[in-house]
């Protein structure tokens, strides 16, 4: 009756299990250890991965289940962890919501450039960034920031012409509590990191903010004039909530 639990010899030498967390799957590594009394886990912040000790008796089984309940707990761990994803050479950042790579250019004109690329097995496209090396960040960091107000300015104008008020000023911020905000006087602002997300994203965002030109707060009138002028409502209000906080841990 306290003979060990004989594990499959394919259970002795699994090392990783994986688990799906806001859509994204997540390596966690396993450790057998012979004088761990329960599981646990733990991440570790440098490789944003996570790390399951478990007494040498558990089963798989016992330990998928564990991380199971765990998820709550998990997404919670990475959510907090700080920015990791650098604006640098070999970085894959999403523009637009499409995953690039940076790809330094030492000749050439300080300028960023978007390039289709077959490297690595496959169509990827390369965010190419001329000048010298120590400048990349900064340079891409700028490009965004371009980028992120072009499409803000076009999407806001796009939505305000829709219900015929005009626009003061259209500002980019680096927000971290709210994605866009509409002053009393009618200038928007938004957060340059809306740029990474898909783009349907970005317009509802523009859309939401010129429906408060019309009405200052969330009432039903509010949201029936967002609807108006945005078919994704719903769609990119769940996207924001499950993958917005992402958006922050790229860059600065
Ligand atoms: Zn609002």
């Amino acid at each position: 009756m306290f003979a060990p639990i004989r594990l499959r010899s394919t259970e002795a030498l699994t090392s990783h299990l994986s688990v799906t967390l806001e859509g994204d799957a997540h390596s966690v590594a396993l450790r057998r250890s012979p004088r761990a009394r329960r599981m646990t886990l733990r991440l570790r912040n440098a490789s944003r991965d996570f790390v399951l000790t478990l007494p040498q008796n558990v089963t798989l089984a016992v330990a998928r289940d564990f991380l199971e309940r765990q998820k709550g707990w998990m997404s919670e761990r990475l959510r907090r962890l700080p920015a990791t994803v650098a604006l640098a050479p070999g970085a894959i950042i999403p523009l637009r919501g499409v995953a690039h790579r940076v790809v330094h250019r030492p000749a050439g004109l300080r300028d960023v450039t978007i390039e289709a690329s077959g490297e690595g097995g496959g169509p990827f496209l390369n965010l190419c960034v001329s000048g010298p090396q120590a400048h990349v960040p900064r340079l891409l960091l700028a490009y965004l920031k371009r980028e992120a107000q072009r499409d803000l300015d076009a999407a806001v104008r796009f939505h305000a012409s829709k219900i015929g008020k005009p626009v003061k000023r259209v500002t980019i911020r680096d927000t971290t509590s709210r994605w866009g905000s509409c002053s009393s006087t009618g200038n928007l602002n938004f957060s340059w990191r809306l740029v990474f997300a898909p783009a349907y994203v970005l317009d509802y965002l523009a859309a939401h903010e010129v429906a408060h030109l019309l009405h200052m707060d969330h009432s039903p009138r509010f949201w029936k004039v967002a609807h108006q002028l945005s078919s994704d409502v719903d769609r990119a209000e769940a996207w924001l909530k499950t993958q917005g906080a992402k958006l922050h841990h790229i860059g600065e």
